[in-house]
């Protein structure tokens, strides 16, 4: 998907994809200075999730710099941002998977651990990669059997 098809379709903003209107609320952009963006605050807005570094630290402010496990007794600011949808390496381009909350589609959502929790999910989720390539071995040699 492009990122124009991204905004148009970005559950968070209003555009349609009319040339001249704020990709973020829809209104006509009235500043001949401004493009995509009506006021800095949708600029904000929309840079906060879908941008990674805005999105991260946006997360982390949200979390008030804690890890989010319940009875975590990490240090603040000992704090990792993690897709709960694992990005399994697709890279951190901008676009709606680094919605702060999950859309209804299940696409996006920031979840703050400290460094230990953050290690231990991308642990389980190499695990799970690993499991999954093993068995896809397995099903090519027994056809080959
Ligand atoms: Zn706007
Ligand atoms: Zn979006
Ligand atoms: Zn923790």
């Amino acid at each position: 998907m492009s990122l124009d098809e991204e905004r148009i379709s970005c559950p968070l903003g209003q555009w349609a994809g009319e040339p001249g209107r704020c990709q973020l609320c829809n209104k006509l952009i009235e500043s001949t200075r401004r493009r995509t963006w009506c006021s800095n605050k949708c600029a904000r807005d929309w840079q906060r999730n879908h941008i990674w570094r805005f999105a991260r630290s946006a997360a982390k402010r949200r979390s008030k710099y804690r890890c989010q496990r319940s009875g975590c007794s990490a240090e603040r600011r000992d704090c990792e941002v993690n897709h709960i949808n694992p990005r399994n390496g697709a890279g951190y381009g901008p676009g709606c998977h680094h919605h702060l909350n999950p859309n209804s589609r299940g696409i996006g959502g920031l979840e703050v651990l400290c460094h230990a929790h953050h290690a231990e999910v991308t642990a389980t989720q190499a695990k799970a990669r690993a499991a999954k390539r093993a068995e896809a071995k397995a099903k090519v040699k027994t056809k080959k059997n």
